[in-house]
């Protein structure tokens, strides 16, 4: 029960699960009352400067007036209705965008709940694809390690090991192929035996391979690296060589994140299989999207069953979407590409003070992306309270400090 106007956080602490935490010993919570562009407040009045866009979602800032719009027109009209037999204008208008603004094959939009079902979707089609072409030994995936896809079974299965959060699954898990991260750092001359250990690993297992997926250019919560985009290239051609479909998580690097809209435009290469989500409404909705090209569309279509075995009951959730088309159409008039390389020297600028600190190992920033890599794990309970003092929300990993700021920081450009 809630005491009056007051935020009840001893029911929290006994009944609410938060994200990777113990029911038992909890971390600390914040209460936080509101959000307004890159502020959030807490319920003791003070803000803080968001450092997180609420896990590289909320690219344009909280209550932010043309996405609240978007969001009460479409509510008027409907706020669900299912996708079953049935379509609607906001669901037309967003897979228009996202055909648009992705590599140019992709072409088919399905639509889901969350970012790890959209993993979920992207590996079952790889699979449906070899059953519907009758290939059935092709069933087995190959990623990198330092990847992180998601929380449920298929996304832990490619998720790294040990620093992928699912260790303790492994027993359980579907077993696929891994090879070493690549080594190659994006600014660094491209090393042509970064390649060498995919290369090796896809001659070997081809046979067994549906697919290779991974995240482009970014690798995040497994591992925060930044890779050379020379990697995607040539296991663009290595696939292609074995019949492999590539599958590219952009889930964190999407709608601008990286500096590109899309962080394989780094590569210059177009995936079979992509999966957006996190930023694709803004951050107001859970929301996500899978989208393929024809071959593998048709490769299933034309199979048997025919028909692609996924449909959850949100799919396609018209709040959703018109936030979606809202989020996306402002970041396409409001000039991304500068704000984002704004931040970006910002970040460079600011946190390079942290290289000569004696504790931290590496401090590396790509678009609005700034990561403090440190030597040892950080005691995130007292960190984040020493952030908090200092008016500023970041949540540390690991051993990372992590910034993915709101596009929307740099107001003046
Ligand atoms: C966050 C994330 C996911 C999972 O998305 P959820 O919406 O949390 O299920 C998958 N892949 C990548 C790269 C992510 O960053």
């Amino acid at each position: 029960m809630s005491t009056q106007g007051k935020i009840d956080l001893s029911f929290d602490k006994n009944h609410i699960w938060h994200p990777y935490t113990s029911m038992k010993d909890p971390l600390p919570v914040y209460p936080v009352i509101s959000a307004d562009g890159v502020k959030l407040k807490l319920e003791d009045g003070r803000e803080l400067i968001d450092g997180m866009s609420s896990w590289w979602c909320a690219v344009h800032g909280y209550n932010h007036p043309v996405l609240n719009k978007a969001i009460e027109k479409q509510l008027q009209n409907m706020s669900h209705v299912m996708f079953g037999g049935i379509t609607h204008q906001p669901a037309i208008d967003l897979a228009k965008l996202l055909v648009e603004v992705t590599p140019k094959s992709l072409e088919k939009v399905f639509y889901c709940d969350s970012g790890s079902v959209a993993v979920e979707v992207a590996m079952k089609m790889a699979i449906q694809y070899r059953f519907a072409t009758k290939n059935f030994k092709k069933n087995k995936f190959l990623t990198i390690r330092s990847g992180y896809h998601g929380d449920t079974f298929n996304a832990m299965s490619v998720c790294d090991p040990v620093t992928g959060m699912h260790e303790i699954f492994s027993g359980v898990l579907p077993i696929n192929y891994f090879v070493e991260a690549p080594s190659c750092k994006f600014n660094e001359n491209w090393d042509e035996e970064s390649f060498s250990p995919m290369d090796k690993m896809i001659r070997e297992h081809h046979e067994e391979l549906t697919a290779v997926i991974l995240e482009p250019i970014v690798q995040g919560a497994g591992g925060m690296r930044f890779y050379h985009p020379e990697y995607l290239k040539r296991l663009r051609v290595v696939c292609d060589e074995f019949d492999i479909l590539l599958i590219l998580d952009e889930i964190a690097t999407g709608f601008g994140r990286t500096g590109k809209m899309f962080a394989c435009e780094y590569a210059n290469i177009e995936p079979d299989i992509m999966a957006v989500g996190k930023a694709i409404t803004g951050g107001y909705m859970s929301f996500a999207a899978t989208l393929t090209n024809l071959k593998v569309s048709e490769g299933i279509s034309n199979g048997t069953p025919g028909n692609f075995m996924h449909g959850p009951t949100f799919m396609g959730n018209p709040l959703a979407c018109a936030v979606g088309i809202a989020s996306i159409s402002l970041l396409l008039s409001n000039n991304w590409q500068v704000r984002v390389t704004k931040i970006e020297s910002i970040l460079e600028q600011e946190l390079s003070l942290a290289r000569s600190f004696n504790n931290v190992c590496e401090v590396r920033v790509l678009g609005a992306i700034g990561v403090i890599e440190m030597k040892e794990p950080v005691d995130m309970a007292n960190m984040q309270k020493k952030f908090v003092e200092n008016g500023i929300w970041v949540r540390p990993l690991g051993r990372m400090f992590i910034s993915c700021l709101p596009l929307l920081l740099v107001t003046k450009i």
